[in-house]
């Protein structure tokens, strides 16, 4: 089915073109904008009536292309503040209607310029009332948007590029694996994922078959390993807890035995400029074999790092 883009389309075509490609093969036609390129993603929508920007830099959004179905998407513009994460995780946006342009006194870029900045692949012009009713009675479908100036689209690759594959972890995943799989997800990864998805994604691109849709994560015995994954804050200090309480979803993903990341390692991932967090699993356990008993001196080690950081950091600013 090809839906054609609202209003006038000799008007419409002065611009860039673009095209949404769903897995169904539906396609939506309208006006590219933001950044010229293709992504493929799983198409969801959200309903709110502002903070575009917040919605856009919500890590939440990682993989998923976003059909807005408020209509007047720019009003407030960009700045540097309101990002929710350092990276954009988002591969594309949906609007019903062109961006308007920015009114608002915080505002440092319009929001197309803010998208081709962070190369994100935009659609605007088409119907998003009937996307979002199809997202809603069918589910979430795979899609593909490609915005290009020469609009030449090659609709067989692009129907071919929605062959993504989707694989889910964390610890909602871990609880309920099967459900995860019923909502869409092609694999689950229970527990740990850092040496477990990297398999996984070999395995994908040697066209290798899985045998499992639920897989079983690895266990990370060493947490410095995963230092190059810059996360996001706080510090995951050390892992797995030895209580086992049966609420807890702790035990259920890492395990009964404790890790500990090096104190090495901690001052490489954070940052002494900013305000430091970390996370551990029991406020005290951090540097203890068996995380019952406390290890006053890895203790003592860690916060005298923190502390003469955090000193050096206090004398330069005085002197600056
Ligand atoms: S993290 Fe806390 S709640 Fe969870 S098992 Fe350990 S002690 Fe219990």
């Amino acid at each position: 089915m090809i839906n054609k883009p609202k209003g006038n389309s000799n008007k419409l075509f002065h611009f860039s073109p673009g095209i949404l490609v769903l897995e169904n093969k539906t396609v939506f036609r309208g006006i590219g904008i933001g950044y010229q390129s293709t992504a493929t993603g799983e198409v969801c929508f959200n309903t709110s009536i502002t903070g575009c920007q917040e919605i856009i830099s919500d890590p939440s959004y990682a993989g998923q292309i976003i059909n807005f179905t408020f209509p007047h998407i720019g009003n407030v513009g960009t700045n540097n503040e309101d990002n929710e994460s350092d990276k954009i995780w988002t591969r594309g946006v949906i609007f019903n209607s062109g961006i308007t342009n920015p009114s608002n006194y915080r505002s440092l870029k319009n929001l197309d310029g803010w998208l081709k900045k962070h190369k994100i692949v935009g659609i605007t012009g088409l119907d998003t009332r009937s996307l979002t009713n199809l997202i809603r009675d069918k589910g979430a479908p795979k899609g593909t948007i490609c915005n290009n100036r020469k609009g030449n689209f090659n609709l067989k690759k692009l129907i071919k590029s929605n062959k993504l594959i989707l694989i889910a972890g964390g610890s909602h995943p871990t609880g309920a694996p099967k459900d995860t799989i019923k909502m869409g997800f092609d694999y689950v990864i229970v527990g740990e994922g850092e040496i477990t998805l990297q398999k996984i994604i070999s395995k994908l691109k040697e066209n290798e078959e899985l045998n499992e849709k639920i897989i079983i994560g690895e266990q990370v015995i060493n947490l410095d390993e995963f230092e190059k994954i810059k996360p996001l804050t706080p510090v995951e200090i050390t892992r797995g807890c030895p209580y086992k309480c049966r609420f807890c979803q702790t035990p259920q993903i890492f395990g009964n035995n404790v890790r500990h990341r090096s104190i090495e390692s901690i001052l490489k991932l954070t940052n002494p400029n900013t305000d430091t967090r970390v996370i551990s699993p029991n406020a005290f356990c951090y540097g203890s074999k068996t995380g019952t008993k406390p290890n006053i001196e890895k203790l003592k080690k860690l916060l005298k790092k923190q502390v003469v950081l955090k000193s050096i950091n206090l004398k330069l600013h005085t002197n600056t």
